[in-house]
């Protein structure tokens, strides 16, 4: 059985020692003191490693099963959803006039990270449904705000967001699921969708799944796509629930990982439909939650990572083979624990400097996001846009890649079933492609972000790392090992955008190049992270810190990150200045 201990400490240090966020002047941040943080932190912990991370391997191994177009959720399932419930766990972020708690979305990030490692499948009926919220609350009339929000913050009622259709994910413009206007305003819904996570359960009274269609005689493609709330029951008007409206499940997909998570292929038959915002806005209304649910799938990357890599250092403690070169650490026993060898080493740390890079970066995203919202500041706004993919892409695939790492520390139990490792690589697998494939991100990135309002965004980002390496020039602890490294990286990046402008007129050149980008870019920015809590880190020290072995193995992170991480961008860089001849050399026959 995998182990699982939310690293608090670790949280605490983010939110307080690197953010400083109960001294940020945003509404609600000056509630945030480390007191309050740590019992919020220390509390959602513990549900996640006595609660939720006991039912992971359950809900991998048992799956989710339709019968009689119910489907069932895993032993255990209802009862731990009963309880984030009635925790409170489900609305912390949420508006206080619908029943949430109004805390800040940093705040909500904090928590959400040990829930997802303890068991992503399931966090994910939570997640969809704050997605689901977040795209009413922004866009909803008042009345359907009053009617839905309600019910949606406590989770008695979960939702869902239906995109995809049999022949399109990414390019949904091709979709084909039609809306026909009603009498009374509302609109007859007709179609299928696939994929939808959480599309059918038994774990809450009503499920509100928010679906893209086309009304007819609309604009060609994706300018003609509109949003609208389906009910799986209508609800009356006293907030009751009335009779089933045309939604069914037609099955539930057998797949790879998050065996726990209900995908449904679901069909719409003529089901009534409430518009959400204006028609054709579809795709704006959806867009306006992008940022949050992207924000969340990259914290799914890192999250099963930090799981994982927990589950490889106790392995790498216990597992004796070899010994040290440089001598025996276990003479007593028959060979010395895998921890001793550089190899071993090497790799835990990869995973170890990675998934706390990772988190850094990631509630900073979450704190840009209330800086945008909270203060409606532009230049927060601006940043977390060219942010999002980066967040999304490069933390996802990190977090394959580290999971993976992991299960390599086992060796050939990591293949075995029985230890549990293969599970991480398998969750953590679709984050990578749901919420927007992976390839499109660095499209959206290189395609879009660069260039929004001017190029001002990642004028802004080169800004504040210049503006960091100035400022801390004369820190010479910090200058050789983080300053340095992080200035090459970012001129490695500006080389990448220099690049991408002198070739304009030839887009293949650079859409050859914009997975290289997005990857240079997540490095620059958890090299930026490293840098600031390095700097964290020593402050700590000199203000005489008790626990000098954490601020100490911080700094010791952040050095090998510098050292053996950041100087990828060199790679890439060189890979993106050949352009796309080798890319596009050969004919579509010859693959
Ligand atoms: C387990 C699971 C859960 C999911 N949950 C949901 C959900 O809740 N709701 C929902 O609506 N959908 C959901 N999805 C669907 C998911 O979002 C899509 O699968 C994803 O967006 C990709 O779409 P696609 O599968 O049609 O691939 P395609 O669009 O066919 O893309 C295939 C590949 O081509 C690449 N590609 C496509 N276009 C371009 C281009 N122009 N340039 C370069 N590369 C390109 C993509 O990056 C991808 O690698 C889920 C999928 C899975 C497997």
């Amino acid at each position: 059985m995998p182990i699982y201990n939310a690293p608090t400490k670790d949280i605490q240090f983010v939110l307080h020692d690197l953010l400083k966020i109960s001294e940020q002047d945003i509404p609600g941040f000056d509630e945030l003191d480390p007191d309050f943080t740590s019992a919020v932190v220390e509390e959602a912990g513990k549900v996640a490693s006595e609660v939720l991370h006991p039912l992971n391997v359950v809900g991998d191994k048992e799956g989710c099963v339709l019968e009689n177009g119910v489907v069932r959720t895993p032993t255990g399932f209802k009862e731990a959803f009963a309880q984030m419930k009635e925790g409170g766990w489900t609305a912390m972020d949420c508006d206080p006039e619908y029943g949430g708690q109004g805390l800040p979305y940093v705040m909500h990030t904090a928590a959400q990270e040990p829930f997802v490692s303890a068991n992503m499948a399931f966090n994910m009926y939570q997640g969809l449904t704050h997605g689901a919220y977040s795209a009413i609350h922004a866009h909803g009339s008042d009345e359907q705000k009053q009617m839905y929000l309600p019910k949606m913050v406590t989770c008695e009622w979960t939702g869902t967001m239906n995109l995809t259709e049999p022949h399109c994910g990414t390019d949904l413009g091709m979709m084909r699921t039609k809306a026909v206007p009603n009498s009374d305003g509302s609109y007859k819904i007709s179609g299928q969708k696939i994929f939808i996570s959480a599309g059918e359960h038994d774990m809450s009274e009503n499920i509100i799944h928010l679906v893209l269609a086309k009304i007819q005689g609309g604009p060609e493609g994706i300018k003609g796509v509109s949003l609208f709330i389906v009910p799986k029951f209508m609800v009356n008007e006293d907030g009751s629930l009335g009779q089933r409206n045309g939604v069914s499940v037609g099955k539930i997909e057998e797949k790879m990982g998050i065996h726990g998570n209900s995908t449904c292929v679901m069909n719409y038959d003529e089901a009534t439909g409430f518009l959400v915002g204006e028609e054709h806005k579809g795709m704006r209304a959806m867009f306006t939650m992008m940022n949050e649910a992207r924000l969340g799938v990259g914290l799914q990357g890192y999250a099963q990572a930090e799981s994982a890599y927990q589950n490889a250092v106790a392995y790498a403690n216990d597992r004796l083979q070899g010994r040290d070169v440089t001598g025996a650490k276990n003479p007593d026993g028959p060979a010395d624990p895998l921890i001793v060898h550089p190899d071993i080493r090497r790799n835990l740390m990869d995973q170890k400097s990675f998934v706390e890079g990772a988190r850094a970066f990631t509630f900073w995203g979450a704190y840009l996001i209330d800086r945008a919202h909270k203060n409606s500041d532009a230049e927060a706004d601006g940043l977390i846009s060219l942010m999002t993919p980066v967040i999304k892409g490069f933390l996802t695939d990190k977090g394959f890649e580290y999971a993976t790492a992991a299960q390599q520390v086992y060796g050939g139990h990591g293949y075995i079933e029985e230890w549990g490792m293969s599970q991480y690589a398998r969750d953590a697998r679709i984050a990578m492609i749901y919420e927007g494939a992976n390839g499109v991100q660095a499209l959206d990135l290189v395609g879009r972000k660069l260039a929004q309002d001017g190029g001002k965004h990642v004028m802004a980002f080169f800004e504040m790392i210049k503006t960091f390496i100035k400022e801390n020039e004369g820190n010479e602890a910090l200058a050789k090992d983080f300053l340095g490294p992080l200035k090459a990286a970012s001129k490695d990046l500006q080389a990448a955008g220099m690049y991408f402008m002198q070739n304009a007129t030839k887009p293949n050149n650079a859409l050859s190049g914009s997975y290289d980008f997005m990857h240079m870019m997540g490095h620059v920015c958890l090299g930026l992270m490293w840098a600031r809590m390095a700097k964290a880190a020593m402050e700590a020290l000199e203000n005489g810190a008790s626990d000098t072995e954490f601020y100490e193995t911080k700094i010791a992170t952040g050095r090998y990150y510098m050292a053996r991480q950041l100087p990828a961008t060199a790679m890439h860089l060189a890979r993106i200045n050949t352009g796309a001849d080798t890319v596009m050399a050969l004919d579509a026959a010859n693959f």
